[in-house]
């Protein structure tokens, strides 16, 4: 079972058009699609001008909100900007997720407290940059918690054997929930059955919200 996003990465943003939106709402409405995005805010690369990254941002919101499905976030030293505009379209949208949560905890209960889940990948299995991940991701509730590759990217760090190559792959996603379920104190099983249960509830699969 698979699921796509559809949507332009703010590090594209310039390159949105009003013209592409067309395109966009189609694919939104597609059954197999089940989320818009990545769309957000990304001030760390400013890959495209913050302006553009605002227009391009709210579009998809609006989108999103017509679609009736949820968003997928990515916001990099763009906290306070993108919950500031999510603000304006979160009471019509069908929700959302933090995709790839590195943040501090500030920023988890700002998206805990507007209804997010939160994405968490296998930065947390990175011993110096995820240690603050370790114990926020306690704080997150079972029922909000989202569990990501990130493939290619982000390879969990402490995985053994180590794989000869650099490239992440969706059956290193086992080790990722070990690694949360231990910080959270709680079993693999329990963790790796409501993570999937919200993964599907969320990206709309059918059914699964009677699971
Ligand atoms: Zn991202």
């Amino acid at each position: 079972m698979f699921r796509a996003t559809a949507g332009v990465h703010p590090h594209h943003a310039s390159e949105l058009r009003t013209d592409d939106l067309p395109r966009l709402r189609e694919l939104l409405a597609a059954p197999e699609v089940g989320a818009a995005g990545e769309c957000g805010l990304d001030y760390f690369r400013n890959f495209s001008p913050h302006a553009d990254q605002e227009r391009a941002f709210r579009w998809q919101l609006e989108l999103a909100v017509e679609s009736g499905k949820p968003v997928f976030l990515h916001q990099r030293d763009g906290h306070d900007a993108l919950v500031a505009i999510l603000k304006d379209y979160l009471p019509r949208l069908a929700g959302g997720v933090a995709h790839c949560f590195t943040g501090d905890g500030r920023e988890l209960h700002d998206y805990l407290e507007l209804g997010l889940s939160i994405g968490i990948t296998g930065w947390i299995c990175d011993e110096r940059r995820g240690q603050h991940l370790r114990e926020l991701v306690r704080e997150i509730p079972l029922d909000r918690l989202l569990v990501e590759t990130d493939a290619p990217y982000l390879l969990p760090r402490d995985l053994q054997p180590r794989p000869a190559h650099r490239r992440n792959e969706p059956k290193f996603l086992p080790h990722v929930v070990k690694v949360i379920a231990g910080c959270r104190g709680e079993d693999f099983p329990t963790v790796a059955a409501a993570t999937t249960h919200n993964a599907l509830k969320f990206f709309g699969f059918p059914d699964a919200a009677a699971r």
